[in-house]
């Protein structure tokens, strides 16, 4: 493993935090690659999630216009002020990302950006859907995510690893597995391989639609995994079962159908049916 890196975190007094998902990388040929996954060109303004100890960061930094990086452990600072004493171009907050405001990241990074990072388990899901939901700005995420977590938001309609998650990724773009990533390649060595997912974000898709009435179906439609649709509409949006089994029998599916073969048109379709029958 990596000398220069433990001499860098030991001379920092640093010892890794699980609870923070510190498995940090350093392969260089593997982190340009990833910054060339993302498709960073040299006008883009790129968000990084979790610094580290900087060696994303500095990859990001080589190929973009600006990076803001965000870190949440503040003994960090020395570490990368080490590493990226040579990029000029890069902004460190040292914050939670979950609590960072829209305005906040529009004030430093512009109208739009593009994220980028390997992502700490913990937070994974929480943090793509609230750029999922709340971020206008964004163009793509490309995210290092656990590989089964990769393989769900990839997932098809139908795919045993198809979940709310993954509807809720195609409701704004669409999501492709660009890299596999070993777990040998992270000090220290987690218990579980990682990939490279890029989300495109298409702000056109379902443009006009009410996306937030949309998830509170999808939502209900995941509740209950081994339920039919129709006990989950009932159960969990409160539905009389006539009215749900009419919405579904309108939209032409199988009475007897799951969310898990829903697509995102299926359920802004269905979201639509719903919404006339508890107008009418
Ligand atoms: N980017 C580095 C790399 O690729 O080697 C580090 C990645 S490591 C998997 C995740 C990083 O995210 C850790 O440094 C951790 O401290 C940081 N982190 C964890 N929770 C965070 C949060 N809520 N906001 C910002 N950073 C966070």
């Amino acid at each position: 493993m990596d000398n220069k890196l433990k001499n860098l975190l030991f001379n920092n007094g640093v010892r890794l935090k699980k609870a923070y998902g510190q498995n940090f990388l350093t392969d260089e040929s593997l982190l340009a690659e990833i910054a060339e996954k993302a498709g960073i060109e040299s006008t883009d303004a790129v968000l990084e999630i979790g610094c580290g100890a900087g060696a994303l960061t500095k990859a990001l930094s080589e190929r973009a216009g600006k990076v803001v990086g965000y870190e949440i452990d503040e003994r960090l600072k020395p570490v990368l002020k080490e590493t990226l004493k040579d990029c000029g171009n890069v902004t460190l907050e040292f914050k939670d990302i979950m609590k960072e405001t829209p305005q906040n990241l529009k004030r430093l990074l512009g109208e739009q950006y593009k994220i980028v990072a390997n992502l700490p388990y913990y937070i994974t899901t929480p943090v793509i859907m609230k750029f999922l939901e709340n971020a206008d700005g964004v163009l793509s995420m490309t995210v290092m995510v656990q590989e089964e977590v990769a393989e769900r938001f990839a997932a098809r309609a139908g795919d045993s690893d198809y979940g709310a998650i993954t509807v809720g990724i195609n409701l704004r773009g669409s999501a492709e597995i660009v890299m596999r990533v070993g777990r040998e390649k992270f000090f220290p060595v987690p218990n579980v391989d990682s990939a490279v997912v890029r989300i495109d974000i298409d702000k056109d898709k379902f443009k006009g639609t009410d996306l937030a009435a949309v998830r509170e179906t999808v939502k209900a439609a995941f509740s209950g995994r081994r339920k039919t649709l129709e006990n989950n509409l009932i159960n969990a949006m409160g539905l009389r079962r006539e009215t749900a089994k009419k919405c579904i029998e309108d939209c032409g599916f199988s009475p007897l159908c799951r969310g898990e073969t829903l697509s995102a048109e299926d359920f802004v379709l269905l979201t639509e049916k719903i919404k006339e029958a508890r107008n009418g």
